[in-house]
């Protein structure tokens, strides 16, 4: 009686393995077409194991790792003072990341829980300005309610402060990595002195602050414009300012600035005097090619900013050359035929919103 107890219990132990065996394996196999490239931390793994089969499930299911599409950051921008952005891959089977800063010895803390999969970018802002970083980002997986994890990405070295360097005749400010920095006004004085640089070639318009007795040396700022065949060269200086205006009869601006006599810098057409939304689509998108009768066309962004920044009087210099500007041509995002509004009028932002097209902060 004693032996058969002892053998029943041993058969029951080993059918129970095998079940729970079994039943582990056939969940991959139950989710066989879902590809998923999550791999469970080990820790996570263990303390999963055993407890329930909903657990085991959402580990099993997320464990079939596919290395490559482990997340990692790819770089960080300095935008200004206290404000950079990290950016890294994404994995589409993923949930979202998990985002953390790791100090020397290697504690990591948690800085941010981004929920979206393809969100492949993070501003970090009210940072203080010289601190060190070391950023790792994580991939996380909810199936039934229960998370899994992906591996820890490689640390990422960030050192917030920027350097000033004097190149070509030019004085550039760099992050840590030698990148110019997105917002170089923060960097300056309240007060500055801007000249504007039209390459009437290239089609860019270039925002040059002064850098004491150096001179308009400091790039501030890039943008696309349109320029004409017959668009005058030269050095002028800034005339009056409209914040709404008649180009032809049936041609308005919102923002503009005289050069000299009917050469102005202004937006890209719309078809009436008040509104924001009744864009020349097709003139916009041909912004950093030559497509005017004269005027210097730009995007609202950069036309309000000569407004809001640039006195009267403020240095124009318009000329032609093939040479590329102290900072990189942007490149231009064709609208859609629908998308009858400026996506860099920041009175227009709403519209944007409504129909969740351009998320761009100015
Ligand atoms: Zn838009």
């Amino acid at each position: 009686m004693q032996i058969f107890n002892t053998k029943l219990r041993f058969l029951l132990f080993s059918l129970l393995t095998f079940i729970i065996f079994f039943s582990s394996s056939a969940f991959v196999l139950e989710e066989d077409g879902v590809k998923n490239t999550l791999k469970p931390s080990k820790s996570l793994y263990d303390s999963f194991i055993g407890t329930n089969e909903v657990h085991l499930k959402a580990i099993t299911t997320s464990g079939s790792s596919v290395s490559a599409d482990i997340p990692h950051i790819t770089g960080i921008d300095t935008v200004n003072k206290s404000t950079f952005v990290i950016k890294f891959t994404t994995d589409e089977n993923a949930t979202g990341y998990y985002l953390y800063d790791a100090d020397e010895t290697g504690n990591k803390s948690l800085i941010k829980v981004i929920k979206r999969a393809n969100v492949s970018s993070y501003t970090y802002k009210d940072a203080e300005y010289g601190s060190k970083h070391n950023f790792i980002i994580q991939a996380y997986k909810t199936i039934n309610g229960f998370t899994s994890f992906g591996q820890l990405s490689e640390a990422f070295s960030y050192k917030f402060k920027v350097k000033k360097k004097y190149k070509n005749g030019y004085a550039y400010y760099l992050d840590s990595y030698g990148n110019p920095v997105a917002d170089v006004l923060d960097f300056l004085k309240k007060s500055v002195y801007y000249k504007i640089d039209v390459n009437l070639s290239r089609c860019t318009l270039t925002i040059l602050a002064k850098d004491n007795k150096k001179g308009y040396t400091i790039p501030v700022k890039v943008w696309l414009c349109s320029p004409g065949n017959n668009t005058i060269q030269g050095n002028y200086s800034l005339g009056a300012k409209f914040r709404r205006r008649v180009l032809f009869y049936d041609s308005y601006s919102q923002w503009s600035a005289n050069i000299y006599g009917n050469f102005l810098l202004h937006t890209v057409p719309y078809k009436s005097y008040s509104k924001n939304d009744d864009l020349d689509v097709d003139e916009y998108n041909k912004l950093g090619t030559r497509a005017s009768h004269g005027c210097v066309r730009l995007q609202c962004v950069a036309a309000k900013w000569i407004n809001d920044n640039c006195p009267e009087g403020t240095p124009i210099h318009l000329y032609k050359s093939p040479k590329e500007g102290p900072l990189k041509k942007p490149k231009l995002e064709k609208l859609p035929a629908w998308h009858t509004w400026d996506p860099t009028d920041p009175t227009a932002k709403k519209l944007c919103k409504e129909n969740d097209c351009h998320h761009i902060k100015y």
